[in-house]
């Protein structure tokens, strides 16, 4: 059934728009991949702790593991001399015994004569022996091989990473919704997983209808205009989680949008992207298609500068982005909408990133009316008592200019009921891609 939207001439308030939108895209499924490819996906379980971590007490430096009180007292005017009872390597098993009892029992080189008062070279990583309770760095003594002298006291744990210390049993260390990079993988490996649960990687068409469009590497001819916004929207998705499928340019007419949607598809894709054929001219095609097509289909009038023209439908099941063409439309309306939306499909949270404030450096004028979204660089500010971020360059704001947003990694959301912003004013912005 097709249930179109006609929104008319009202503006629609961005937000309104983008929750339309997600409420028809839904999570994608959990697939189980090798921990080496997890790398950048998102987290579809969360990761519980079933042993402790460490697993064992351990040093935490290279030195000798005593008991405490053995150099109760010391100093430099009276050192304390331990015999040297062995050398603990990691890797080697817990187990060993400063105390005279137990060392038959374990098979670690023993050197000199058992006696009380002892120690035991330990290195980082190594556990513990039994009857130690603390390790001193071996740069804070002097030794042979078979003595060391100690010219001050040890306070009982110190150096000893104790186990458990890192993470228990019962803990998510890494919860369902993160994005693994490296520091959570390493958690992963530390839990023993060799295979871990994520979302699958939502596939993407990316569609490109205009007969002005070529391909970099091909002659423009006259009229002609490079394809840029494939390559800003492969990007942009590959950076939001998802595997772009750049498709091809095609002719301004319904039946090569549909024919290229059915293809795409057919080939399993998971979401259809368009940029351009969205505003009223005479050969805006992707509006009409997802208006017959479209199950439901939306076109919307979105009250923000740039990306009005919005268009959203499902087709065939998947959603279809009709994002306007003009390039930094495209790209903007891509963070607006597509992003939040690749995030729900993930699973991510929070499904729409959390903006940060910034502080603009001097007044900026802008057109009122309707959301202005301002490309901008920003960077940290150290220097403001406050902290935060701020604004330190903003370039031509053009909804057909590239350099302005290539320079940009921000973009900062202006009222619509006002045209003018004051230096030291501070309003919320999203990340294009983080400082
Ligand atoms: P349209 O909505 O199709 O009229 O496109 C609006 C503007 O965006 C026009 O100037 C188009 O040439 C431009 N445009 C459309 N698609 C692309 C694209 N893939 N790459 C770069 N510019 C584009
Ligand atoms: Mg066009």
């Amino acid at each position: 059934m097709t249930r179109l939207r006609e929104l008319g001439h009202d503006l629609i308030p961005l937000e309104e728009v983008r929750e339309t939108i997600l409420r028809h895209v839904d999570r994608l499924p959990a697939e189980e991949v090798p921990l080496l490819e997890a790398w950048d996906r998102v987290l579809a379980e969360d990761l519980a702790v079933k042993e402790l971590i460490p697993p064992f007490d351990n040093s935490a430096m290279d030195g000798y593991a005593v008991r405490a009180g053995d150099l109760e007292g010391a100093s430099p005017e009276r050192p304390v001399t331990l015999r040297v009872r062995g050398r603990i390597q990691a890797g080697d098993p817990p187990g060993f015994q400063l105390s005279e009892a137990q060392l038959p029992q374990i098979g670690l080189p023993q050197i000199g004569h058992p006696q009380i008062g002892a120690a035991a070279r330990i290195m980082t990583g190594a556990p513990i022996p039994q009857d130690a309770d603390a390790v001193v760095p071996h740069e804070l003594t002097r030794f042979t091989d078979t003595e060391v002298t100690f010219t001050a006291a040890a306070a009982s744990g110190q150096n000893i990473r104790r186990a458990g210390g890192d993470m228990k049993p019962g803990e998510v260390p890494v919860g369902k919704g993160t994005r693994l990079r490296g520091p959570q993988l390493a958690v992963a490996a530390a839990l023993g997983l060799a295979r871990i649960k994520v979302s699958r990687r939502p596939r993407v068409a990316i569609i490109s209808p205009g007969k002005e469009l070529v391909w970099p590497g091909e002659p423009a001819g006259p009229g002609q205009i490079r394809n840029s916004n494939a390559y800003a929207l492969a990007g942009l998705l590959r950076e939001g989680g998802a595997a772009p499928e750049v498709g091809r340019i095609i002719e301004d007419s319904t039946h090569a949008l549909r024919r290229e949607f059915r293809r795409a598809l057919e080939g399993g894709v998971d979401a259809l992207l368009t940029t351009g054929g969205v505003s009223a001219g005479d050969y805006d095609f992707v509006q009409q298609v997802v208006r017959e097509d479209g199950s439901p289909g939306y076109v919307f009038k979105a009250a923000m500068r740039p990306g009005k023209p919005q268009v959203f439908g499902v087709l065939g099941g998947k959603p279809l982005f009709g994002l306007p063409g003009n390039p930094a439309s495209a790209i903007i309306s891509f963070t607006v909408f597509v992003l939040p939306a690749l995030r729900k499909m993930l699973g991510e949270e929070p499904v729409v990133p959390p903006v940060f404030p910034v502080r603009f450096t001097s007044d900026f004028s802008y057109r009122g009316g309707r959301t202005f979204l301002l490309r901008a660089a920003v960077e940290p500010d150290f220097e403001h008592p406050g902290g935060g971020f701020r604004v330190r360059s903003i370039g031509g704001q053009d909804s057909s200019f590239l350099s302005s947003l290539a320079a940009a990694n921000a973009l900062i959301q202006l009222p619509a009921g006002r045209d003018g912003v004051k230096a030291g004013e501070i309003l919320p912005a999203w990340w294009i891609h983080p400082a």
